[in-house]
């Protein structure tokens, strides 16, 4: 049996709940995400995706990337399953897949996949340094002055998205599409959304983007599966998808289930001093989780546990240690006060007597 990302993360926040002393206040800031109503998102219809590659190009040119090995309008990249990378932020997927009643075999299917920017991104809740910020505007930024490298981010992300400048010697950085935030933040839309000819992206407040998505279902029962993907998974995205075929049959995964990131690793992310000597041990645990090897990953998360059991007790001896100490000296005060107090009455007695 393989472990999922989110058994990882709720596995994570048991630990730190169930394991840890409790330390002072620094889930609070990783814990800020409550939603933005008035945020801004894009709906994916792919059922309108002609595959076209546009918004890759679009997104090359406004992210001002290096020309790619293969030009955009050679639409044979689409043989093969991609990934985003630290210099493609979005790629565009084909699946040849049946209609929705199962009666058009090897239909393609056009899919653009980049950063969804939930609405209480895993990547931000796991960077213990806030280098991610899920924006009030709908992106999820990153401040690259202040990341350590570490890539808990990569790890966390339940879409397999951040991506590592690894031919970076100097200053490596987490690369991710950012909505085009400085784009928008001149009042332009996104590149990819600008450049699509068939308006199978749509960028808007997400809440209308909701009621198109669902006025498309309603009016089109037969063109649509009746789910528009990011309203809820993993606690909501600030991107949208619809579909006229299952979201498993284009490599969209249905198990995320609905609960955000930040609450499935709160525990996890309230003893963040603790934890932070525990990723390491937790990190070779990721290894064994993404090979899928169970024994291994027992392995790896027995050790966790136990270290970060061990770090508690000995934490709890510590201080225990310090109150008895504490404890003593204010009882020998005590007992030095009494006595001077003594001493006093009796050499005061004395005098009046002599
Ligand atoms: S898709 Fe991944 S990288 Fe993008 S906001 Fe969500 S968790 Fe972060
Ligand atoms: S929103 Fe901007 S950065 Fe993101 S995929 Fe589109 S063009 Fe690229
Ligand atoms: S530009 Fe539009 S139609 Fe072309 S591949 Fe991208 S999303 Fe699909």
């Amino acid at each position: 049996m393989s472990i999922s990302r989110r058994t990882f993360l709720s596995w994570l926040g048991a630990a730190g709940a169930g394991t840890l002393l409790p330390l002072k206040g620094h889930a609070a800031g990783n814990r800020q995400f409550d939603g933005y109503p008035e945020s801004m998102g894009v709906l994916h219809d792919t059922t309108f995706c002609i595959g076209c590659r546009s918004c890759e190009n679009a997104c090359n040119r406004v992210n001002e990337f290096p020309a790619p090995g293969v030009p955009f309008s050679d639409l044979s990249v689409l043989e093969k399953y991609r990934r985003t990378t630290s210099k493609t932020y979005t790629v565009v997927n084909r699946f040849d897949v049946k209609g929705k009643a199962g009666d058009q075999p090897g239909t393609p299917v056009f899919v653009k996949k980049q950063c969804n920017h939930c609405l209480e991104p895993a990547c931000a809740s796991a960077c213990f340094v806030k280098a991610f910020k899920k924006t009030k505007e709908g992106p999820v930024t990153y401040d690259a002055s202040v990341c350590v490298g570490c890539r808990y981010c990569m790890i966390a992300c339940p879409f397999e998205i951040p991506s590592y400048e690894y031919d970076e010697p100097f200053t490596p950085r987490v690369m991710k599409c950012t909505l085009c935030y400085p784009r928008l933040m001149e009042g332009l839309v996104p590149g990819c959304v600008e450049v699509c000819p068939t308006e199978a992206l749509t960028y808007g407040k997400r809440e209308n983007l909701l009621t198109i998505a669902r006025k498309r279902i309603q009016e089109y029962p037969d063109r649509y599966v009746s789910h528009i993907y990011g309203e809820h998974e993993m606690g909501g995205t600030s991107w949208l998808y619809l579909s006229g075929v299952p979201f498993t049959e284009i490599s969209m995964r249905e198990d995320l289930g609905n609960i955000s990131a930040p609450m499935l690793t709160s525990g996890a992310l309230s003893m963040v001093p603790m934890i932070a000597g525990l990723w390491p041990v937790l990190l070779a645990g990721i290894y064994a989780m993404t090979l899928g090897n169970q024994k291994q990953y027992d392995l790896e998360k027995n050790m966790a546990v136990k270290s970060s059991v061990e770090k508690a007790e000995s934490h709890a001896k510590e201080v225990l240690a310090q109150a008895l100490e504490k404890a003593k000296k204010a009882q020998q005060d005590a007992v030095k006060r009494e006595v001077d107090k003594a001493a006093k009455a009796i050499h005061q007695t004395t005098a009046e007597g002599e």
